[in-house]
This record gives structure tokens, sequence and C-alpha cells, in this order.
């Protein structure tokens, strides 16, 4: 099985000498070297590149996995294009000279070829293919109170409704586009644990994937906005304790949990570096830690793909 992509397979209707050229001259004029190695490389072999060290400075970092995120050139065009996966907008960054499509893939995806929607103004929708590499996540054992496995009758009606609400929030969409860097600030210092994506076993029961990152750091340590962004909701959670919602624009998304305090509202506007609200171990936690998740696209991606190491 291919374990990366082959971005530019597609564009049928583009004789490959203009494609070539095409892309050669978007890698020498706009890209940082490693990127335009990256391009240069894909235009002479048309094989799928290795990315992962080429690209170490680019947030968030690429990553064909599943919970990771493809980055997907879309070439030239006088205006933002607009990319879907399925019915879900993505974020498209970048300028004239080259867009890019950022997927976040999600953890359930199944490994193989996907593709995106393309629709530029001007011309017909377009596909363009990529490849989900399979990763194993290890599993994590714990031990947690056993009210929160085995749910009585009105904590599980009372999580089914906050599951519902959730979805509403996953769901936002605004039409503002974050920066082209996404580099996030880490938004507690502490341990960051490589959690993400752990099949997780709450005392022997199987229960879905962890699907963000956890941090050490003691109760009462303040919680930073890792980005500039919205606060779309706040909440005490069955789950998720003490939580915060932050939309940092084109459906990216950042999620803070088992808080002891939330410091803001539903509207307020932040900037990078803001506090937000303070480390805890409301929800069901083992301890105090910050769970903080990214989703770009309605998937909870890896949050280490967006900080620098
Ligand atoms: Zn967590």
């Amino acid at each position: 099985m291919p374990t990366s992509s082959a971005p530019f397979s597609d564009l049928p209707s583009t004789p490959l000498s203009r494609r070539a050229a095409l892309l050669g001259t978007v890698g020498l004029l706009a890209l940082p070297a490693t990127r335009a190695g990256a391009t240069t490389s894909a235009k002479k072999s048309q094989q799928p590149q290795q990315q992962p060290q080429q690209h170490a400075t680019v947030w968030p970092h690429p990553s064909q996995v599943p919970g990771g995120v493809a980055r997907l050139s879309l070439g030239p065009a006088a205006t933002r294009p607009k990319a879907f996966a399925g019915d879900v907008p993505l974020l498209v960054l970048g300028d004239a000279i080259e867009w890019t499509a950022l997927v976040g893939i999600p953890l359930s995806a199944t490994p193989g070829d996907a593709s995106i929607a393309v629709r530029a103004e001007g011309r017909a929708e377009r596909q363009i293919a990529y490849t989900v590499a399979a990763k194993q996540y290890r599993e994590q054992r714990l031990t947690v109170a056993p009210r929160t496995v085995d749910l009585a009758p009105e904590d599980q009606a009372r999580y089914e409704r906050e599951r519902d609400h959730q979805a509403t929030v996953i769901a936002t969409l605004t039409d503002m586009h974050p920066d082209a860097s996404l580099q996030m600030r880490v938004p507690v210092p502490g341990r960051r644990s490589s959690s993400f994506g752990l099949r997780r076993v709450f005392n022997g029961q199987s229960r879905n994937p962890h699907s963000g990152m956890d941090i050490a750091a003691g109760t009462g340590t303040p919680v930073l906005a890792p980005l500039p962004g919205k606060v779309i909701d706040t909440g005490d959670y069955f789950f998720n304790g003490g939580t915060v919602w932050m939309d940092h624009g084109g459906g990216l998304l950042t999620m803070y949990c088992h808080l002891s305090r939330v410091d803001v509202k539903v509207g307020d506007v932040l900037k990078t570096g803001e506090p937000l609200a303070a480390v805890g171990a409301t929800g069901r936690v083992t301890g105090p830690h910050l769970h903080w998740s990214v989703m770009l696209n309605r998937a909870m991606v890896d949050p280490a793909l967006f900080i620098a190491a």
C-alpha cells in the first residue's frame, strides 16, 4: 500500500508538460525552499512523495493517516477556490499563486484512496486524489470511576443531550480565514503526552479512541488561546467536565476540557496567548491535566501537527 500522497495526480485535462511547467513555476516562485524541493521531485517523477521531514516547518505538518492532515495543492487561481470532503467544506489557505486545501482525516477513516472536490471560479469541478496510509495506534488501559463507564440511565440521558449539543458546536463554520501559518502556541506549559489516537479501554471496556492531546499541569494553571479566535461554547459536561470551544475560522476549532474554571463566555474574541480558563480534573479523568483537541472540517486531528516540537 502506498504510504504517502500523490497530490498532483489529478488535473487529467491538463497536458503533462503544461502541468509540470506550472507546478515548477509555482514551486520556484512561491514556496519555501523545502516545499519547492518537494514540488520539483513530484514534477520529475510523478511518484508519491515522502513529506514529513520536508515539511517540518509547515503547520499543520502533513500526515496522511487517520487523525492526520493532508495538505493538497489546488494550484493557482485568481480567487480562493472552494474545496469539499463529501459535503463538508475544507479550509483553503494561500494566495493567487498557490492555494492549499487542508483536509482533517478522521480517526475512523479507512486507509486507502480518498479524494476532495474543488470548485474554482470559471472552471469545472475537479477531484483531487490522495492516499490515507494506515496507522496503528497503541492501546491505553485506564481505571476510572465506575459510574463514568457504566452510565446510570440519567447520566446516559445527560450524555446524549450533550452529544447532540456538541454536534451543533462541531458544525460551526465561519467564513473567516485564519492566517496562512497555523502554528499554534501550546495552551499550557507541561509534559505533552503522545496519547492522541490511543485505543482506550476504561475499566476493561473498549471506548472511543483518544481524540486529543493531554498536557500534564496542576489545577489552576492558566489555559491560553493557541491562535486568535472566538469562543463558541462553554459548559460543564459529563465526560469532558469544564469545557471551552474556540472557533479559529474556516472550520478550524479547538476544545479544552476538564477545566476547573472557565474565564470566558460565548462570543468573546481572544488573541493568541490570552487566558481562557484554568486546568482542572473535572469530568472523566484520572487526575488534573488539560485535554486539548483540534478539529478540522469536523475531524479531530492530532494537535501535535500544529505545534513546534
Ligand atoms: Zn484527554
